[in-house]
């Protein structure tokens, strides 16, 4: 346990940032960080809860000739 200033200090500093984070357009932030899956090939995004098998439906209906692991690095064991 600190000094209850610096406590203080720090849920203050916290305040701030979460303060100059939500001036900038955090709907867009948070569409962002919830779309955090994206095809390499033709850059479409899906939602971070996309399956695996999702994921290789895509790459199979779209990019046949590809490996699902060149749509989907993160798929890569
Ligand atoms: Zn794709």
């Amino acid at each position: 346990m600190g000094g209850g200033n610096g406590q203080k200090a720090k849920m203050a500093r916290e305040k701030n940032l979460e303060k100059s984070k939500g001036s900038k357009g955090s709907q867009l932030e948070s569409n962002k960080k919830a779309m955090n899956i994206q095809c390499k090939i033709c850059m479409q995004t899906f939602m971070c809860t996309t399956s695996e098998v999702k994921c290789r439906e895509h790459a199979e209906a779209k990019h046949p000739k590809s490996d699902v692991t060149a749509c989907f690095p993160h798929l890569k064991k």
